[in-house]
């Protein structure tokens, strides 16, 4: 991970440990990947237990890197606003 932004040079790192706090984000996505799951096997009438915990620790294995990134990009977004501004200003 960069430590400040390419275009803008925000900081990522806004304060020692701040990406604790992703952990809820992250929390809250593997709850809607779950739900998901549940939704779609029961759509297709697979919803016995043991299909459901297979196919949702296989989805968060391969979704997991994924999910990473986009909780902590969901955590900075809540106390740093998109600015296209400050994108222009830098080129
Ligand atoms: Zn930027």
């Amino acid at each position: 991970m960069h430590d400040a932004c390419p275009n803008c040079a925000q900081p990522y790192e806004i304060e020692p440990n701040f990406y604790y706090g992703a952990m809820y984000a992250s929390y809250a996505l593997a709850v809607a990947v779950f739900v998901a799951v549940l939704v779609i096997l029961t759509l297709i009438g697979k919803n016995e237990i043991n299909v459901l915990l297979i196919t949702y620790f296989a989805t968060m294995f391969i979704l997991s890197p994924v999910l990473f990134r986009l909780s902590r990009s969901l955590w900075i977004h809540f106390f740093v606003k998109y600015d296209p501004e400050t994108e222009k200003k830098k080129v």
